[in-house]
């Protein structure tokens, strides 16, 4: 999954050069209508150029040649003898490629007139956008918030062909009316997806894509709610951590590829299962459990190293809490673009439209069912959507689940980290004291 991350500009330009695929950039978790017209949804940063990781390229080269899991097998034999630290390594590195990468794409975004004070992930969009005329089309799902909006306008400058899904507010009219709306937008862009590739989005290829995407969605919540939930790890939480934020990452696109990220995510929690069987991993019975978010719209990656080495455990959980994780119904008898937009409109209503109450309740639900000890609340500079339910949302978890809670400020990646130390050490101290 790394590696189809970091070598992504390659597939990219062979998709588009060879095969005459047209790309459109995507971010969030809104592949499928891209899936289902046969082109190449991309999150726009996959088409920057990375360093190659030189393990990976190996690790890639090996699978190759003996496959998954004879390679894997090679790789828990090598650990026995503690010769490579090979997973823990290249994630760290992909990581830290991935965010350097991100603020040189923040810089970009800052550096082009657009209007100051927007939040780290508006500007990184932006960024990403910026002379990449490969692009061919944008899907831009509008609800997210008035900034997002604001930014997808000035957008059209860079990529002017822009594929826009309105999403209806809440409340703004019954909701009979509001899912006619909603399908009808749908159907809007449907209609300009099948002008721009000249491919037909038929109901089995709508039904295709949401039946690989439920299952890519059903591992995902493996990971957060089986896997995550465990005393015993598959490796340290930090790395556990680093996966939670690399799928994070690349669920906006499905690394352009939906049959091969399904089998990353299969072959994923498979690899996990069995090494929490045979015992290889990490005992984190006496770390606290810490829900960390919101963090899609820019983060500190530093955390999780910082809070593992102050002897507790980070757990990302962004899509889920957002409402993106739930499935979309497929059977013969349903119409695929009535219960798209249904998802739609429930991941609007449940977290990502950003209203206030409902947005608190997703994390309460997400906090109860994850088990969580605690959660630290990112604040993002420039965020007035998410960042200012944080005061609520304390109250809540306090008093609904008994649970502490911290807020954090982050503007760019890098910055600030010694004070976020110090503001972190003594609210695990105490979370390990009571654990
Ligand atoms: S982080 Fe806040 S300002 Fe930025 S896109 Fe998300 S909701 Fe909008």
């Amino acid at each position: 999954m790394a590696n189809n991350f970091l070598t992504g500009r390659e597939y990219l330009r062979r998709k588009k050069l060879r095969e005459k695929k047209k790309l459109i950039s995507v971010a969030l978790g809104f592949p499928d209508l891209i899936f289902a017209a046969e082109a190449i949804p991309v999150f726009p940063i996959r088409l920057e150029s990375f360093k190659a990781n030189r393990y990976l390229t190996a690790l890639n080269s090996a699978t190759t040649v003996l496959g998954w899991s004879l390679t894997s097998k090679f790789l828990d034999f090598a650990r026995q003898f503690d010769v490579l630290k090979l997973v823990d390594k290249i994630l760290e590195e992909v990581i830290t490629s991935i965010n350097q990468k991100y603020n040189q794409m923040y810089d970009l975004g800052t550096e082009n007139g657009i209007p100051s004070d927007l939040c780290y992930g508006i500007y990184a969009i932006y960024g990403m956008h910026k002379e990449r005329k490969q692009i061919d089309a944008n899907l831009n799902f509008a609800m997210r918030c008035g900034e997002w909006n604001k930014i997808s306008e000035s957008l059209k400058s860079i990529v002017p062909n822009q594929i826009w899904v309105d999403i209806p507010p809440l409340k703004s009219e019954n909701e009979k009316g509001r899912l006619s709306s909603m399908i009808s937008n749908v159907n809007k862009a449907i209609y300009e997806l099948e002008e721009l590739t000249g491919n037909v989005i038929s109901d089995n290829s709508l039904n295709k894509q949401f039946r690989i995407g439920n299952q890519v969605k059903r591992f995902y919540d493996t990971i957060l709610y089986e896997i995550s939930s465990s005393d015993f790890y598959p490796c340290n939480p930090a790395t556990f951590a680093e996966i939670l934020a690399l799928l994070t990452i690349t669920f906006q696109d499905y690394n352009s590829n939906a049959q091969r990220f399904l089998e990353n995510m299969s072959h994923l929690v498979k690899e996990m299962r069995e090494r929490t069987k045979k015992g290889i991993g990490t005992d984190v019975s006496d770390m606290p459990k810490l829900l960390f978010s919101p963090m899609y719209g820019g983060w500190e990656p530093e955390i999780h190293e910082i809070i593992y080495k102050l002897g507790g455990r980070i757990l990302y959980a962004d899509w889920e809490i957002l409402g993106l994780l739930e499935e979309i119904p497929v059977s013969k008898d349903s119409d695929p673009i009535e219960n798209y937009a249904k998802f739609l409109l429930d991941a609007s209503t449940k977290g990502i439209g950003c209203d206030n109450e409902n947005l608190a309740n997703s994390y309460l639900n997400a906090a109860k069912k994850m088990e969580i000890d605690g959660l630290i609340f990112n604040q993002v500079y420039g965020c007035p959507a998410m960042s200012n339910i944080y005061e609520s949302l304390k109250k809540r978890v306090e008093t609904e689940l008994n649970l502490p809670s911290i807020v954090i400020k982050f503007k760019k990646i890098g910055e600030n980290i010694e004070q976020i130390e110090n503001r972190l050490k003594p609210f695990v101290e105490d979370l390990r004291r009571i654990k």
